[in-house]
């Protein structure tokens, strides 16, 4: 035997087994190969050693056979193993090659496969160990058909191995990811010996499926059983369900068993635990916890920078960003998507190309999360290219990134692309979601399209199983008030089969202001003061309407009944960026030290839209006597914003500013003439839209 070993011929241009057979000579030469299987890692030297052995006709031995199906599965090559495992004899294959082929194929997510090859190997004789099984019950979990796995039951019992507490365990996450928690607490109750394993199967198991109440109540049980067992899994789903139930009390006492045992530090529990606080709204805790922890990985980076995105502290969500970078993080799509939407909520266009320029060089631009977050980056910021590009390079969209960029045109005012992007993607045999309907209703809403609106509604249950919320009622509220017909919005919004929410009013009595109905406003303004007391828009509104109505002495009462109950209107604010530097203005702002240019250039303005036709809407001038009430207009924050950006930036450069309320009537109209008066593109974003001025004309067609 020997002799026929040592005179085996060497496959040609076995480069990689020449050099090691070279360097250990005095191997034999079964030994050797058997070595060499264990130490390659890639498919190309697999397929070397695989062409030696069926050369030297080794292959029908079951340790070599095994070992090389063991060398495909590191490669990941199932479909090698596949070809290497139904080419080989039945006599070299023992249950140790079945199971790993059946491991494989289940690893790689062909469940079908793996269970046919199960029977294959009963069929042929061999009998399955706790391993086979093991695997087995994966593969019937990921078929999703939970017959398989019933079956697979009965053969475990036959077998004998319902002892087995490795496969019994196995047996109790089948039937908890087929969503049978009932059968799964059933096995888990008959098992004669439990492990930490098989108790932590069943917290994962309710946990998933969304028991969080029963995930608590096994993990109590497991802390009166032994203490000392709990793992990282255990904590960490029990964190999560806390979280999920809402129940931070407990939480806050397995925060002190984590303490006591010593493994809080241990990164995967410290990171469910803030992430439960951060779910809970405690953000200090959240904070704490970072600051005294060693180990940061890029879930715990993740976790600060999303409680900052929670608690709207996007300055500090980008900070973080940065620092985790400084610190060598890696961010993921996580990461990523949370600071793009801190960009867009800032409006900072700089930081998110900034950022852009991160994604693209660590390759996550074709992730469709990070893509879609880039669009309503660009979008947000104010750069609908931008925002197109990116949805154009993205391969293979999904409804995501289909919705970010319906939204992006709907936000821009460009309504007909909205309706027109959105019937492209159902030919593209894309399913709409949630939000994409509330982008598509805005846009008919916003181009007076009563009849498409209803047909895009109306087909939202019928045809795309989607039952509509108060955005959607509201957006159709605003579709009929727009075309005037207020009494049917108002019959509408009676018969809605949800109760209307402060959304679906809002939206009846911004049209009573815009078509000046007294009475229907006066009604919905006290429904509104009942349903959201302290929404000072809804007095003002109130007020607009008195005021439009020539009711001076009740739109007084109503400033008075505001400051009685202590509603305040939010103060308003503008930002303008000019040279990648952000400057705040507020209403009446004398701080800038260019504030003498700053006035001298709002008088100057005043002139020039004058010239043009200018007249003061001073029904927008609130809480001002009367006859101050045009000046105190010239004092609101978006002017001085625009002042400051017409003396700041280059002639013929777009000016982009943000407000924090909602634009009001006499700025839009400033706005407009000073497009046309400068040349200027003009773009506000604020706090529902964006409005684009150019040549004197606003993309929101004067209704927002
Ligand atoms: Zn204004
Ligand atoms: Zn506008």
């Amino acid at each position: 035997m020997k002799a026929v070993y040592s005179k085996l011929p060497l496959h040609p241009n076995l480069s990689f087994f020449k050099s090691h057979y070279h360097q250990t000579p005095f191997l034999h030469p079964l030994t050797s190969l058997n070595s060499l299987l264990n130490c390659s890692r890639t498919s190309k030297h697999a397929t070397q050693i695989h062409s030696q052995l069926i050369t030297t006709a080794l292959l029908s031995l079951p340790f070599l056979f095994n070992n090389l199906l063991n060398l495909y599965a590191k490669c990941g090559s199932v479909d090698q193993t596949l070809l290497l495992f139904s080419s080989a004899p039945d006599d070299s294959k023992n249950v140790v090659s079945w199971t790993s082929l059946i491991t494989q194929l289940t690893r790689f997510k062909r469940p079908f496969k793996a269970l046919t090859f199960f029977n294959h190997m009963r069929r042929s004789g061999v009998y399955p160990n706790h391993y086979t099984f093991s695997a087995v019950l994966s593969a019937c979990t990921d078929t999703t058909a939970s017959v398989h796995g019933e079956q697979m039951h009965s053969l475990v019992w036959k077998h004998g191995f319902l002892a087995e507490v490795f496969v019994v365990s196995a047996l109790v996450d089948m039937y908890a990811k087929c969503c049978d928690m009932l059968m799964a607490e059933k096995v888990f109750e008959e098992m004669p010996v439990r492990n930490l394993v098989s108790w932590n199967t069943m917290i994962v198991g309710f946990l998933q499926n969304k028991l969080y109440d029963q995930a608590i109540f096994f993990f109590k049980t497991l802390l009166l059983e032994n203490l000392t067992a709990l793992d990282e899994v255990s904590f960490s789903s029990v964190f999560s369900a806390c979280a999920n139930a809402g129940n931070l009390e407990f939480g806050k006492q397995v925060h002190g068993v984590a303490l006591k045992l010593g493994v809080w530090n241990l990164v995967y529990i410290n990171n469910s635990l803030s992430d439960m606080y951060g779910k809970c709204g405690l953000f200090n805790d959240v904070a704490k916890l970072f600051s005294n922890t060693g180990a940061r990985d890029v879930v715990t980076w993740n976790i600060m920078i999303m409680a900052y995105v929670y608690n709207h502290n996007y300055e500090d969500a980008c900070n973080s960003f940065w620092m985790m970078r400084r610190k060598g993080s890696i961010p993921d799509e996580a990461s990523y998507s949370s600071v793009l939407h801190s960009c867009a909520n800032l409006a900072a266009l700089y930081q998110g190309t900034l950022i852009h320029n991160q994604i693209i060089r660590s390759g996550f631009v074709k992730n469709l999360r990070v893509a879609s977050s880039l669009i309503t980056m660009y979008a947000k910021c104010g750069s609908l290219v931008d925002a197109f590009q990116i949805f154009e390079e993205t391969e293979d969209r999904n409804v995501v990134c289909w919705t970010a960029i319906i939204a992006a045109c709907q936000q821009h005012g460009h309504a007909n692309w909205v309706v027109e992007l959105f019937e492209q993607m159902l030919r593209e045999g894309i399913k709409p979601d949630y939000i994409t309907f509330v982008s598509v209703l805005s846009a008919c809403s916003h181009t007076g399209r009563v009849e498409e609106g209803f047909f895009y509604f109306n087909s939202m249950i019928k045809v795309h199983g989607i039952y509509p919320g108060h955005e959607h009622y509201a957006c159709i509220v605003d579709l009929l008030s727009r075309a005037g017909e207020l009494d049917r919005a108002k019959r509408f919004i009676e018969l809605m089969p949800i109760k209307p929410d402060a959304s679906v009013w809002g939206a009846l009595l911004s049209a009573c202001r815009n078509h000046s109905n007294l009475i229907m406003g006066k009604e919905v303004a006290l429904k509104l003061f009942d349903l959201e007391p302290d929404n000072p828009g809804n007095y003002v509104l109130l007020c607009n309407i008195l005021t439009r109505n020539g009711m001076l002495n009740e739109a007084d009462e109503v400033r008075r009944k505001m400051e009685s109950i202590g509603v305040r209107k939010e103060p308003g604010c503008s930002w303008i960026d000019i040279k990648n530097s952000t400057y705040v203005f507020t209403v009446h702002d004398k701080s800038h030290e260019k504030t003498k240019e700053i006035y001298e250039m709002l008088e100057k303005l005043k002139e020039l839209v004058k010239k043009k036709g200018y007249v003061a809407e001073t029904e927008f001038a609130i809480n001002t006597a009367e006859e101050y009430k045009e000046q105190s207009l010239w004092y609101h924050s978006e002017k001085i914003a625009l002042a400051f950006g017409l003396l700041s930036l280059p002639a013929g450069a777009p000016i982009r500013i943000k407000k924090n309320l909602r634009t009001c009537g006499d700025c839009h109209t400033v706005m407009k003439f000073a497009s046309e008066i400068f040349a200027r593109e003009i773009i506000v974003r604020d706090i529902n839209r964006f409005h684009h001025f150019t040549n004197g004309i606003c993309s929101c067609g004067d209704y927002w």
